[in-house]
């Protein structure tokens, strides 16, 4: 079963800008899935005509097979949206947010005090629950927009940048809690800025750029393609002569740092060996980038030769 379906989706703004230019996009149930491009590149727009926010101007969405244009409720009660910015009354206690949030999929009373603590002590907030959301921390104000989106229990939930602003030990905890419900079985489709996010938890991509989907695959197919890795070394001791080492690149950084490319053919080892044989001394490495932020921008930038920008 399909969770979403996208077909030849294009979006024309007002001012006659074309945002989404028929863009084809399937997500599978139970899948967790990132959405990723460059500010700009159409991802909230996107997101926001599945969550019936922003009109689409041609083109189809099918929801675990409800048609957004023929079945629109049936849509919106399959999808939880988590949008970037905070939208609940800074005035109304945490409590109240979640449970009328239940009153708009018209869940009643009794189930919906009951699901707006089963989200709230899911999300560890439960102990917040009477005081004003203006109250809370932006970590806080986070875990409530999650809860909220849970509240009706739906099958695909939408988290656009989920973790933008939280602290490191915070985006741990919340990717711990994505992981149980995608294993639990609700279908994730993420934005995310952490190129490491998407690394650490999504087993499909897309990547869209200027309103196109320029690749859509899986996460460890997309890591395979990567022909480079780049590391900094620290040397013990200032190197002279830059050896010329098959398959590898090496950029002076500084006096004892080098940053070096390394063609996956060729292998990392390969470098050591060479560099134990030149009796060039290692005192540290790391990698430059994690791998998919540096496939990530070769793709971008190989399609901004294509297109002359
Ligand atoms: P992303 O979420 O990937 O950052 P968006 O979907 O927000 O990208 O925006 C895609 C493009 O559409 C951007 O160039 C943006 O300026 C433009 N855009 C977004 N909303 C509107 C709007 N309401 N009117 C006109 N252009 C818009």
């Amino acid at each position: 079963m399909k969770a979403l379906e996208i077909k030849q989706l294009e979006k024309c703004y007002g001012n006659g800008f074309v945002a989404l230019k028929g863009i084809d996009l399937d997500v599978h149930e139970g899948d967790f899935f990132a959405l990723l491009g460059a500010n700009g590149a159409g991802k909230s727009t996107a997101i926001g005509i599945v969550a019936s926010l922003v009109n689409k101007t041609s083109g189809s969405v099918r929801v675990f097979g409800h048609d957004l244009d023929k079945e629109p409720e049936a849509v919106k009660r399959c999808i939880g949206l988590v949008p970037q910015e905070f939208n609940f009354n800074q005035f109304e206690n945490v409590f109240d947010i979640v449970v009328s949030q239940a009153g708009y999929y018209g869940i009643a009373r009794g189930k919906a005090l009951e699901r707006a603590e089963i989200c709230l002590k899911q999300l560890d907030i439960w102990d917040k629950r009477a005081e004003a959301s203006r109250m809370l921390s932006g970590g806080m104000k986070r875990r409530l927009m999650i809860a909220r989106a849970l509240v009706h229990e739906p099958k695909l939930l939408i988290l656009d940048e989920p973790t933008a602003g939280v602290d490191i030990e915070m985006r741990r905890s919340m990717w711990a809690f994505f992981k149980k419900i995608n294993a639990a079985g609700t279908t994730i489709i993420l934005t995310t800025h952490y190129l490491e996010e998407a690394e650490s938890l999504c087993r499909h991509i897309a990547i869209i750029n200027k309103g196109e989907v320029i690749e859509n695959t899986d996460m460890k197919g997309l890591l395979e393609k990567s022909v480079e890795e780049v590391f900094v070394l620290n040397l013990e001791n200032h190197v002279e002569k830059v050896p010329d080492i098959p398959g590898c690149t090496i950029c002076v950084v500084d006096e004892t740092i080098w940053q070096v490319s390394v063609r996956k053919d060729t292998g990392v080892h390969t470098l050591f060996n060479e560099l134990n044989n030149l009796n060039i001394k290692v005192t540290g490495i790391r990698n430059e980038f994690n791998r998919l932020e540096q496939f990530f921008l070769k793709l971008v930038e190989s399609k901004k030769d294509e297109i002359g920008v």
